[in-house]
């Protein structure tokens, strides 16, 4: 086990903000993870579980604490190929985009949306990761992880897990923290797939003429159009969508949305984008927080000094968008630290 010591969060994170966290050990077996878990127990620290930090962002304090850095890696066929079905798994340190690409290169369909989302495998579940119409939910039939509870590894099938819009047992109530995901299994069919597709997928099919439906050309399809709008996590520096969408709950919400001509769309949910945009924030800078001019709901850390000033320009934005339209926009990363 690898054990540093007072490690920047800002370098742990895609946000590049945060002080230093107490220790931080690279974790590359399941039972590494019982081992460091042990070591803050002996240390009387709490332990805080990261992938690629591509969803959390850090305090200006600091965390007090032992970081887990998930680096469990392997993938593979867990049940073969039976009428058109497979199992696949994959330990939760491998990236998300590689699993993906094994289902979709191997011919099954099922992931190919999630092409290109950053970060991990085991983090995957914890939001419910989602893109392009699609989500882990789909796909996932079973989580493996240490129950810190238990003190042992557990198996859960996906219906123990509560999966919904970033939501799962593992983002909310008593489960957080508790749990060390440390492998994934999905199911994958082999199917060609049928337009149409979420609507900026279908229109770079069409502009493009791509009429190969296979999950492979749909995979590199998701992947131009993120590329042509999100920032490369290597290059810049942000946490992807900043803002959770709007979902409405009752049909006169609904209608009274649609009466202000605001889209709403399947589920009663309103982009958020949309709301920042048409708010007038795109492209504008709060406290060095950029409103991305490619997506809206992504806020890039330019010049942002520390949190004080990521929370200010969040503060902002949420109270400019409050007050044109009425709703509340809420921060979709979590945040780790004091
Ligand atoms: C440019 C960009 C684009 C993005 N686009 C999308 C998108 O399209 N859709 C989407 O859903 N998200 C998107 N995200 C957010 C992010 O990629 C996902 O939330 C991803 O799943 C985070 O993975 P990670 O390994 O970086 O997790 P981290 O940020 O390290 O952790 C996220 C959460 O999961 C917990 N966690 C991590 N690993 C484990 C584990 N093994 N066991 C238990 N808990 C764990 C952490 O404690 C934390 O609470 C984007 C982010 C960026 C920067």
């Amino acid at each position: 086990m690898k054990i540093r010591e007072n490690v920047p969060i800002s370098e742990l994170t895609t946000m590049r903000l945060g002080g230093a966290a107490r220790y931080v050990i690279d974790i590359e077996s399941e039972d590494e993870v019982k081992k460091a878990w042990g070591f803050a127990a002996e240390k009387d620290l709490p332990v805080y579980i990261l992938g690629g930090g591509s969803n959390i962002i850090g305090r200006d304090g600091g965390f007090e604490g032992v970081i887990l850095v998930n680096k469990i890696k392997g993938m593979g066929i867990a049940v073969p190929e039976e009428n058109g079905m497979i199992d696949l798994y994959a330990n939760s340190g491998e990236l998300l985009d590689d699993f993906v690409t094994y289902g979709t290169q191997m011919g099954f369909s099922g992931m190919e949306s999630l092409s290109a989302i950053p970060g991990t495998v085991g983090a995957a579940p914890v939001q419910n990761v989602g893109a392009y119409g699609q989500d882990i939910s789909q796909t996932l039939i079973s989580v493996r992880a240490y129950d810190d509870l238990l003190e042992e590894i557990v198996d859960m099938p996906v219906y123990d897990l509560d999966l919904g819009y970033r939501h799962s047992i593992f983002n909310s109530g008593d489960g957080i923290g508790r749990y060390f995901i440390t492998q994934i299994t999905v199911r994958l069919e082999r199917k060609e797939l049928k337009p149409p597709f979420y609507n900026s997928l279908q229109k770079y099919l069409e502009d493009n003429n791509i009429t190969d439906y296979s999950p492979e050309s749909i995979r590199k399809a998701v992947r131009a159009v993120r590329e042509s709008k999100l920032p490369d996590p290597e290059e810049i520096a942000s946490s992807g969508s900043f803002f959770k969408n709007v979902y409405l709950k009752t049909p006169e919400e609904i209608e009274a949305a649609k009466g202000r001509g605001i889209p709403v769309w399947e589920g009663g949910k309103i982009p958020s984008g949309w709301l920042i945009e048409h708010a007038g924030l795109k492209g504008k800078v709060f406290h060095g927080m950029r409103v991305s001019d490619k997506a809206s709901l992504v806020l890039i850390n330019e010049s942002a000094r520390n949190y004080a000033d990521l929370a200010a320009a969040r503060n902002e934005i949420i109270a400019i968008v409050r007050e044109k339209f009425g709703y509340t926009l809420e921060q979709e990363p979590m945040e780790l630290g004091e």
